[in-house]
């Protein structure tokens, strides 16, 4: 079957890398390639640049109803291509086309929506000041923003960077991961037809070191939204730091799952399930790292294993399919190399830990992985510490809240975590605790667009969601009108 030849979104139009240079696109669950993406560079960013920065007078100077109507309208389009865009995604990343269809693209409709509500709905401050008269707000569009994300939920990433940024009246010149392309590309024809004017949001295709760079490095893009690693965020903070640019860094997790022995023991262990192997643990809050309170943690580590080698893994098309592939090659080999190393520091592999042995033939040299479950570990070994961003999690026991609650925050990274327990005021003490950005108490994944969204310690700088996404990505003036 011929290639599908992906090409630069710069003013509405699709355009050819300046160099003429292309890589490879991988389909996960096959290992081959099968979409040609362009090597953009920094002449391409400046392109994209120039029709994002032409485009900025007017479309920030458009009414709020008039931007809200257009995100309405994308929302409405990108849900009524539902099913192509889930299958794109699927085939791209690796995932199962039904949680891209249920979880992935609904979601990014929701942020179009949501956004158009929100700039309708958000109100400035204001108040009376004695004696002299009184003060309000206002928020001014700041101008080009580079939107940067990464692999593992490529639209629905994306979306959370583009809908709070046109709606609050900027523009954009995006660069979504080299490793999936597909839907990104996909939207620029749902913009388009939107009726999104020309030069709003501009897409560039390619690696993090050419187009990503030439973005944080570009003196006049003065904020950037960066969705990834924190070794890419800390590049990013270097990079950008002479130019003073407002950052939003959302970075890395090694998120803790803490069961409690009070527990609904039935839904933590489902959703603990769910929280390590969904999307082939390719999630940033995937509960990585899960604590068990000593009294159930036999049982509870059993029900895991027997859940983990109960999960489907194989064709991402296949509705009764759990895990799909995991998203490159490179990254394949990585978290293999993390359960090796899990193994050499001492862990008992209870599950999993290799290509699965019955793929169909088309599947054989897709980038597969079985669910991994790791026990005996200690928490200063490395598997227990670094982010390894795939299908592998450990258990490790506890006996006290104390315990579980310094073994939760005794991590570089502060994104998110989960808590079990049937106890109410033991919910909320432990929540009260926890260093990260995001704690949930008898659920996961739960996402409430209102809510400020981020990381502690090394998981990231900022935070985005309701109005904090407005606040980052527009400057709050005070104006002071004396009587
Ligand atoms: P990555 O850091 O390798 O790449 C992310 C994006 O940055 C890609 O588009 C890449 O091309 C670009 N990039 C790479 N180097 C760059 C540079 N020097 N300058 C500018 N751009 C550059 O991350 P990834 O492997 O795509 O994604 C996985 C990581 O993302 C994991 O660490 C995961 O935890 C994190 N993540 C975090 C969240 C969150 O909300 N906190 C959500 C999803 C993923």
């Amino acid at each position: 079957m011929a290639q599908l030849t992906i090409e630069n979104f710069i003013n509405n139009e699709h355009v050819k890398p300046s160099l003429g240079n292309y890589f490879d696109a991988f389909e996960p669950a096959r290992g081959l390639p099968y979409a040609k993406i362009p090597d953009s560079t920094k002449d391409d960013v400046e392109l994209a640049y120039k029709a994002a920065a032409t485009a900025f007078p007017e479309w920030s100077k458009t009414g709020r109803p008039e931007r809200a109507k257009v995100l309405y309208r994308i929302a409405d389009l990108l849900e009524s291509r539902l099913d192509e865009f889930a299958r794109a995604e699927s085939r791209d990343q690796g995932k199962p086309v039904e949680l891209a269809r249920t979880v992935d693209i609904p979601r990014a409709v929701s942020n179009f929506r949501f956004f158009a509500g929100r700039i309708l709905h958000s109100v400035e401050e204001a108040g009376e000041l004695p004696g002299v008269g009184f003060s309000y707000t206002q928020r001014m569009p700041i101008g080009v923003a580079g939107l940067i994300s990464p692999w593992n939920l490529p639209l629905y990433l994306l979306t959370w960077k583009i809908a709070p940024c046109i709606a609050c009246g900027n523009t954009a010149v995006c660069k979504p991961s080299e490793f999936t392309s597909m839907t990104a590309y996909l939207l620029c024809s749902v913009l388009k037809d939107a009726g999104l004017p020309a030069g709003v949001v501009n897409m560039v295709f390619g690696t993090g070191m050419n187009a990503g760079q030439a973005i944080v490095e570009h003196p006049r893009i003065p904020l950037i939204s960066f969705t990834g690693g924190t070794v890419t965020g800390a590049k990013i903070i270097a990079n950008s730091a002479r130019y003073f640019k407002k950052l939003s860094l959302e970075l890395g997790g090694k998120n803790a799952n803490i069961v409690f022995e009070d527990c609904d023991f039935d839904l933590a262990l489902k959703t603990s399930l769910r929280s390590s192997f969904a999307n082939q643990g390719e999630i940033c809050l995937c509960g990585s790292r899960i604590f068990v309170q000593r009294p159930i943690y036999e049982r509870f580590l059993n029900g895991l294993v027997q859940g983990a080698k109960a999960l489907k893994v194989g064709d991402p098309t296949k509705s009764d399919v759990n895990l799909g592939a995991l998203v490159s090659k490179e990254h394949w080999e990585k978290v293999v190399s993390y359960i090796d190393l899990g193994v050499k520091e001492g862990g008992k592999i209870e599950c999993g830990g290799q290509k699965p042995p019955s793929l169909a033939d088309e599947f054989k040299n897709g980038y597969f992985l079985e669910p991994t479950v790791i026990s005996g570990l200690t928490p200063s070994c490395r598997t227990m510490r670094e982010e390894i961003f795939g299908p592998v999690v450990t258990v490790y026991p506890f006996d006290t809240e104390e315990e579980a609650v310094a073994l939760a925050n005794d991590s570089e990274y502060g994104l998110s975590c989960s808590v079990w327990t049937e106890n109410g005021r033991r919910a909320r003490r432990v929540a009260g605790e926890i260093q990260a950005g995001t704690v949930w108490v008898n659920t996961w994944m739960a996402r409430d667009l209102r809510m400020p969204f981020g990381g502690m310690k090394q998981s990231g700088l900022g935070r985005e969601g309701g109005e904090h996404s407005l606040d980052f990505y527009s400057e709050l003036k005070t104006i002071c009108l004396a009587d």
